[in-house]
């Protein structure tokens, strides 16, 4: 399953009732039966700090909003919102959000809050990002975020789930960030380790097996390669 529908689509969509700090959805993206992303209109007034998470929900049945932490998955300097969602079966939120719609509305409360950020890291060479499932949302901000290769030389992005299919949002993440205008020219410095748990796939595993056991250092450690200039081989140089 992978289905993606714009505001284009479904710009005659009736009109919403307003709801306290709405947004609206101009996006959506079904991955599997428990994933979608979605996109959204960004307040004017918001500023945020890649990795961090707002409050964002719909009202219920008795009109009152029902908010949950989301992170914001888009980079700080993205003009919409980009979010990864979960859907729970039985779950308040998502087994009504789950049904959203482009050109539909959202509450977004626009406190964004977080310690998944860069200020809260120490300097160093390289920077490791493990998530499983929907965890790689604050990442996926990260690493479309230029601050981050301004700090850290290498990035190594691990994503572990389940199934290939629940893996596709970060690969397909991965695989636009080279042709990205602002963000293209670190691709290479980021390394990505996608591996799944249950269905097969060339890359499996817990992170935390991979990492006890070394396989991931192994795996990255590719063999240095190194050219020669034989103009000066043997003459004594
Ligand atoms: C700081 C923070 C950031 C978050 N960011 C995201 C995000 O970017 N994307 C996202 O989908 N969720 C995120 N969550 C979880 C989110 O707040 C909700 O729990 C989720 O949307 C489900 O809401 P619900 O009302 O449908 O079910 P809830 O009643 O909230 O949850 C029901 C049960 O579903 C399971 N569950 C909930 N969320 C997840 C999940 N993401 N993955 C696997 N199992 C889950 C748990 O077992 C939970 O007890 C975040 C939570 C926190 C605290």
């Amino acid at each position: 399953m992978n289905e993606l529908s714009t505001v284009t689509e479904t710009a005659t969509a009736k009109a919403a009732p307003a709801l306290p700090d709405a947004q609206e959805v101009t996006e959506v993206q079904h991955y599997t039966d428990t994933l979608f992303r979605f996109r959204t209109t960004r307040p004017r007034s918001l500023r945020f700090r890649s990795g961090e998470f707002v409050m964002i929900g719909l009202l219920d049945e008795r009109g009152k909003p029902l908010l949950r932490a989301y992170s914001i998955a888009s980079p700080n300097w993205d003009e919409t919102l980009e979010f990864y969602s979960i859907k729970v079966p039985d779950g308040a939120l998502t087994s009504r959000l789950q049904h959203i719609r482009p050109g539909e509305q959202i509450i977004l409360r626009p406190k964004p809050v977080g310690t998944l950020v860069l200020d809260a890291l120490l300097p160093g060479r390289r920077l490791w990002m493990l998530a499983t499932g929907t965890g790689i949302a604050p990442f996926a901000s990260l690493i479309r975020d230029p601050e981050t290769y301004e700090r850290y030389e290498e990035v190594v992005l691990m994503h572990t789930c389940r199934t290939v299919a629940e893996l596709a949002y970060g690969r397909d993440l991965v695989a636009a960030l080279r042709d990205d205008p602002l963000i293209g020219e670190f691709a290479d410095r980021l390394r990505y380790y996608p591996t799944t748990t249950r269905e097969e796939s060339p890359r499996m595993g817990r992170i935390t097996d991979n990492m006890t056991s070394g396989k991931v250092f192994d795996d990255l450690s590719d063999p240095a390669e190194y050219v020669v200039e034989k103009a000066f081989v043997g003459e004594g140089i």
